[in-house]
């Protein structure tokens, strides 16, 4: 299975993305999540990636493009990959049917998670992660047991990103509407493009997709 979930900052794709790649034991590649990496290792490519992250802009097409590459050539995408916050500009959408038809990957389907641009805001301002474990928490939402202490493994310290903040989360909800939006009609007239609602609660949001997996002719996961 070879997918990609879209959606603005704060639909739910990380959480979504994660719950598929147990179920269907594919890769998960998130973009963000890489350059996270990279900034946290002090690379060339964070120390250039990590102020435009900071600002709620988009890093170059040149770069995400590169790292994508090198991900998708990397063996365990054979079994299937969901991708995460990529693409996220037109060139980014043509470079990837480049790269699928140069490694013979079919993408099975598309996923927009539509959630109201009235509630990313709350959504996304209050996330953290433990620092320990990563399990993630939000402050109303999904707060933990006890205050303070990480349900999981105990650890007392959580990290919150830094473009997680009310203020740069607009910036990147109009990154999101200029530049990512685009691309849907892109997959549509591809006849591509699944819409799920992701307002709905996090169970049933994994029940649609899988919904729409099984109309694109994805195989059910083994144990559902
Ligand atoms: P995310 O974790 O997907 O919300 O991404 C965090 C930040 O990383 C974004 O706001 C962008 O600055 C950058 N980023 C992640 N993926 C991409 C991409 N495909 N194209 C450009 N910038 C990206």
């Amino acid at each position: 299975m070879n997918i990609i979930l879209l959606g603005p900052p704060g639909a739910g794709k990380g959480t979504q993305a994660k719950i598929l790649q147990d179920r269907y034991g594919v890769a998960q590649i998130a973009t963000g999540d890489m350059l996270r990496a990279e900034v946290k290792a002090g690379t060339e490519l964070g120390r250039a990636a990590k102020a435009v992250m900071e600002s709620g802009a988009l890093v170059s097409d040149e770069i995400i493009i590169g790292m994508l590459r090198n991900r998708l050539s990397q063996p365990d995408c054979r079994n299937g990959f969901i991708l995460d916050g990529f693409p996220r500009t037109v060139p980014q959408a043509q470079a990837l049917d480049t790269m699928l038809a140069e490694q013979k990957f079919d993408l099975d389907a598309v996923i927009l998670l539509k959630v109201d641009e009235a509630v990313l805001v709350e959504r996304i301002s209050g996330r953290f992660t433990c620092a320990h474990c990563g399990a993630g928490y939000h402050d109303k939402f999904h707060p933990t047991g006890v205050a303070g202490v990480c349900d999981k493994c105990g650890s007392h310290d959580f990290v919150r990103r830094p473009d997680d903040k009310a203020e740069v989360v607009k910036d990147r909800l109009v990154a999101y509407n200029a530049q990512t939006a685009p691309i849907l009609p892109y997959y549509e007239q591809k006849g591509r493009l699944h819409v799920v609602d992701g307002m709905a609660a996090m169970d049933q949001v994994t029940a649609e997709i899988e919904g729409a997996l099984r109309r694109a002719g994805v195989a059910a996961p083994a144990t559902a």
